[in-house]
């Protein structure tokens, strides 16, 4: 992949601000209507390596033909495949506490909501929590806070060398994400110590005048802060890192180039892009009245996931369980690589009985998609897509430079076909019934018939396999 570096007026410095809205907008509206032929020339760029200029993004923006369509949502499935072949990371969020001081109109944990039920899990309930989460076949992790004093840098170490301690007869949690708050370079020191996968964190809407408009209180106001988030994780030496934009909040055409120009900073800065993004859109929420002018169609939604994935082709894209399931696995195709699975937003909800109404007013917003984990693996399989418990990468230490320099050349491919086979298998051996199992095992000896692997590969698959068929587990490569 060969990265084609900007100037922009704001020059890309650690720890400054980086996105021009005059600069964006004037990108934005350079043209109207590209023809189809401009847009297969941008596409064949994509599709030979390079990365897309915020130009050529605001190109594909403007060609909203059905012709252009198809042309870029093809070629969006046919990138995701060189890089990442056909896997779907798993994941589950896990919510800590909901306590929040700051304002965002659009969030149920908002300090302004009096509805809603403020709690954090004691430790005993964090085990619990972690425990039905194993049970159900999970590896990965995201823990989500609220922005609190009580969820400070200490807390949320201390809360992720928890979950990496909990032993249990089925297995155990291999990877930790987070989704919390912005702290200084110190702070985001401790974090690291407990050995985090990714730092998320979502600038909710790149454009200062909308943040200011939906970020009413409490220190979630200051944008720079929150935009610089990431700097100053990266000097604390969390390298992987994930960006995001709340749709529904301002014009998502100026949300994309502005991820773009977010990546094209982190590149300039430290030579390492996003490992993910992230772009939820709006839902409803507890005690949430606001209107939004900017909600994002369907139709654009799909189109903006294409774009996103023909444009920063080497990051992970995730999209959540806030959309509903018949839409979800209709447009993973289109450049997804990672899902949630059998989520649960309530606090203590993964662990106890069904929802209350009491329970619904603890979560943050309302989720659309309420399949149990097992139900999105019998889709994925289906479906004939490997789903994938692989926590490798960040277990054997290729992240930040060394993880961009597999995934912007589509080597890690190899060892995403490996590790998502290996994975699947240890669930299917697990935790699955008859049925699955049998369908499961189908689409492993299908694909193990099918990739083209490097010898050294192909032995670790082979051999991998047969250890886990014996019992043996935590096999990755
Ligand atoms: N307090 C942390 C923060 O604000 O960064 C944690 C984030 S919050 C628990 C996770 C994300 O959920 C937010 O960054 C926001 O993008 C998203 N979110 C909040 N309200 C939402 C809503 N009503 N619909 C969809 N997503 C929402
Ligand atoms: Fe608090 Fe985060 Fe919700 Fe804002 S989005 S109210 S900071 S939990």
């Amino acid at each position: 992949m060969i990265f084609n570096p900007q100037k922009y007026s704001i020059e890309d410095i650690p720890n400054h601000p980086f996105i021009d809205k005059n600069e964006i907008l004037s990108i934005l509206n350079r043209n109207e209507n590209t023809s189809v032929s401009a847009v297969r020339d941008i596409i064949s760029k994509s599709m030979c390596g390079h990365r897309l200029s915020m130009y050529d993004a605001a190109a594909l923006i403007k060609s909203d033909s059905e012709e252009c369509t198809d042309l870029i949502l093809d070629s969006a499935k046919e990138i995701k495949r060189q890089i990442y072949g056909n896997r779907m990371v798993i994941f589950a969020p896990l919510y800590v506490g909901n306590s929040c001081i700051n304002n965002c109109a659009y969030c149920g944990f908002r300090s302004s909501n009096t509805e809603i039920i403020r709690r954090t899990l004691t430790n005993d309930e964090l085990s619990s929590e972690v425990g039905s989460l194993i049970e159900a076949g999970h590896k990965r992790l995201i823990l989500v806070y609220g922005e609190h004093p009580k969820y400070d840098a200490e807390f949320i170490a201390e809360s992720v060398r928890r979950v990496y301690g909990i032993s249990h007869s089925q297995g155990d949690i291999r990877r930790v994400n987070i989704n919390a708050a912005p702290f200084d370079t110190n702070s985001f020191r401790t974090i690291k110590s407990a050995g985090i996968g990714t730092y998320q964190i979502f600038q909710e809407t790149y454009d200062p005048d909308s943040y200011r408009k939906y970020h009413l209180g409490g220190k979630k106001s200051d944008y720079n802060y929150r935009l610089t988030a990431l700097n100053r994780a990266m000097e604390a030496g969390i390298d992987d890192v994930g960006i995001g934009a709340l749709l529904g909040l301002y014009d998502w055409r100026f949300e994309l180039l502005s991820m773009i120009r977010h990546a094209n900073h982190l590149e300039a800065c430290y030579n390492v892009g996003p490992h993910t993004v992230s772009f939820p859109r709006i839902k409803n929420a507890s005690n949430v009245e606001t209107r939004y002018d900017w909600g994002v169609g369907d139709k654009d939604f799909i189109r903006f996931i294409a774009i996103l994935r023909l444009a920063i082709p080497y990051a992970g894209l995730i999209l959540t369980a806030r959309e509903p399931s018949e839409l979800r696995d209709s447009i993973l195709d289109y450049g997804i690589t990672q899902i949630d699975g059998g989520t649960n937003l309530e606090i203590g909800g993964y662990s106890s009985e069904r929802k209350s109404q009491q329970d619904l007013n603890r979560e943050q917003f309302r989720l659309n998609d309420e399949r149990p984990l097992k139900e999105v693996v019998k889709y994925l399989v289906k479906s004939g897509q490997v789903p994938s418990f692989c926590t490798a990468c960040y277990r054997k230490g290729r992240t930040g430079e060394d993880f961009m320099k597999l995934s912007t050349t589509g080597e890690i491919k190899n060892y995403c076909a490996v590790n998502s086979l290996l994975t699947f298998a240890e669930y299917l051996e697990d935790f699955t019934d008859t049925g699955l199992y049998a369908r499961g095992w189908d689409l492993i000896n299908r694909e193990r018939g099918n990739f083209v692997l490097e010898q050294r590969f192909r032995v670790i698959l082979e051999s991998g396999i047969d250890k886990i068929k014996k019992g043996e587990r935590n096999i990755c490569l």
